[in-house]
């Protein structure tokens, strides 16, 4: 792997009409292997891609718990993430996307206690008062084998034998043949760790548990892995690749469609022809 600090500024023009990103974050990469054309849709032509209940519901459990690490271990308690929360709501609820899904009361009310589960799921994986806090929210930009990378980090906590990289989800868990492609980012996050001097010692990812509207709690997970050297290789290989299949789909002006079901859930359905299809075929409803 030849990985190279601070490269954030590198920009890849391919043709005078249209130039690939400045950086490649793993969300980024995990669209365009998706779907191209979606891909295009949001970071060439940057198309509002406008976050629903689940991803407004994850910004403010991030932000609960980046505050929350934010205070000195022994005041890290239950009661100070529900004064967090209290103090951090009514940012949430003027938030124009969050007006925007117009949600009952009931809803609503749903919305906050299904935020609160995910809270209490990461006091029932960790205990924050024993968490040697690097960095919250912490900003990556490194070169991967020639891509560069951006990332941000949910949280960096010192182990006797190096930096642990935590990533937090409140979506549903991976089944387990999809678990090794989850793992991608967070061990691309501790390659650009690596790249920029740190010694990782453990990657992992924390599902907190509630999966949405009460109907489909599961329990919080925690998914740990030492670092290995093989995993990294292979998930910047990954990157690297992806990185090199944007560069001749904008340099062609070519994004393919890749339809199935995500294509019912995509914002820019109306716009792609091939998703509209296959969201009647699956529905039954004309788009
Ligand atoms: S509707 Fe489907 S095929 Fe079209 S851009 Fe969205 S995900 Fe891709």
């Amino acid at each position: 792997m030849n990985v190279d600090a601070h490269a954030g500024a590198v920009t890849a023009s391919i043709d005078r009409d249209m130039s690939v990103p400045r950086s490649l974050s793993p969300s980024g990469a995990s669209t365009f292997r998706q779907c191209a054309r979606r891909w295009k849709f949001r970071y060439i032509d940057k198309r509002p891609d406008p976050p629903g209940e689940p991803a407004l519901r994850g910004t403010f459990v991030h932000h609960v718990l980046e505050e929350l690490l934010a205070v000195a271990p022994a005041h890290r308690t239950l009661e100070r993430a529900r004064a967090i929360c209290r103090d951090l709501w009514p940012s949430l609820a003027g938030n124009a996307d969050f007006e925007a899904l117009e949600l009952s009361a009931e809803d609503e009310r749903a919305f906050r206690w299904n935020a609160w589960r995910d809270i209490e799921g990461f006091f029932e994986l960790v205990d924050p008062t024993d968490v040697d806090v690097v960095d919250r929210e912490r900003d990556l930009t490194a070169t991967l084998e020639g891509v560069p990378f951006r990332g941000i980090v949910d949280l960096v906590d010192r182990m006797p034998d190096g930096l642990r990289i935590t990533d937090y989800k409140t979506a549903r868990p991976p089944g387990a043949r999809y678990l090794d492609s989850r793992l991608t980012q967070v061990w691309l996050y501790a390659a650009a760790a690596a790249a920029l001097g740190d010694e990782v010692s453990e990657v992992r990812l924390l599902y907190l548990g509630e999966t949405g509207n009460g109907r489909d709690i599961r329990e919080p997970i925690e998914i740990a892995r030492s670092f290995d050297p093989d995993a990294v290789n292979a998930a910047v290989d990954e990157h690297r690749i992806t990185w090199e299949r944007i560069a001749d789909a904008v340099g062609g002006g070519q994004f393919e469609p890749t339809t199935g079901p995500l294509c019912s859930w995509c914002p820019y359905r109306d716009d792609c022809p091939e998703g509209r299809l296959e969201h009647q075929r699956r529905t039954g409803i004309a788009a």
